[in-house]
């Protein structure tokens, strides 16, 4: 099969389709300016620590994160939890769209199926999709962490690519996270498309990589 056998593109929904008009940075700058501690770490430091624990809740979460910070920096681990706590989560229903992402749910869905396979809770990121008003694109939806594996686990890809009736050598994977997106397409045998950030590359090769969302109105692997 070549890649112009293409028939069916996955994509991701967080930072790939959409994001928060206040990113995490600025919601992490917001909660040290509130809890009244001078800001010690950054949202590289709430990341690696992230992909290290785990947690029930996302307040559990922000606490294990930052007192880890914490303890790594010899600060008091009382700074890290009044952070963790005057943290706000961001408004699901808040979310637009990165830019080119609405065209290209367009575009592909009139030559491709399209499937949504994204880490993240079922009730959270069903609001993001009635906010966007983007669910009728999709012919699956999958919340891999809610009711599947998170990703880069390739259970999620793989009930997807079941649940869409296709083969892995005829579908892609957008997203824009190196280890949950491209690493995990890779996993199930899928190709992907990165859409590159400034996240250390290197660790995984996507097979295409594009700017923007944009870019995707003219398919790369076509
Ligand atoms: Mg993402």
């Amino acid at each position: 099969m070549t890649t112009a056998d293409i028939s069916t593109v996955f994509l991701d929904l967080d930072d790939t389709i959409c994001r928060h008009p206040r990113s995490t940075a600025d919601r992490l700058a917001d909660a040290f300016n509130a809890a009244g501690v001078n800001p010690f770490f950054d949202v590289t430091d709430f990341r690696r620590w992230l992909a290290q624990v785990s947690a029930d809740t996302r307040l559990e979460l922000r606490e294990k994160c930052f007192a880890r910070i914490a303890d790594e920096q010899g600060r008091d681990p009382a700074d890290a939890l009044a952070v963790a706590r005057t943290y706000e989560d961001p408004d699901p229903t808040s979310v637009e769209f990165l830019p080119g992402a609405e065209s290209a749910l367009d575009r592909l869905g009139a030559t491709h199926d399209l499937a949504l396979v994204t880490n993240g809770g079922r009730e959270t990121q069903t609001a993001k999709l009635e906010a966007l008003d983007i669910a009728d694109h999709f012919g699956a939806l999958t919340f891999a962490g809610s009711d599947h594996a998170v990703k880069p686990d390739p259970q999620p890809f793989e009930y997807t690519l079941s649940a869409m009736g296709v083969s892995a050598d005829e579908t892609v994977h957008v997203g824009n996270s190196l280890r949950a997106d491209v690493a995990g397409a890779h996993a199930a045998g899928l190709q992907s498309v990165w859409l590159e950030e400034r996240e250390m590359a290197g660790a995984h090769d996507p097979h295409h990589t594009i700017a923007s969302m944009h870019d995707l109105h003219e398919p790369p692997w076509m």
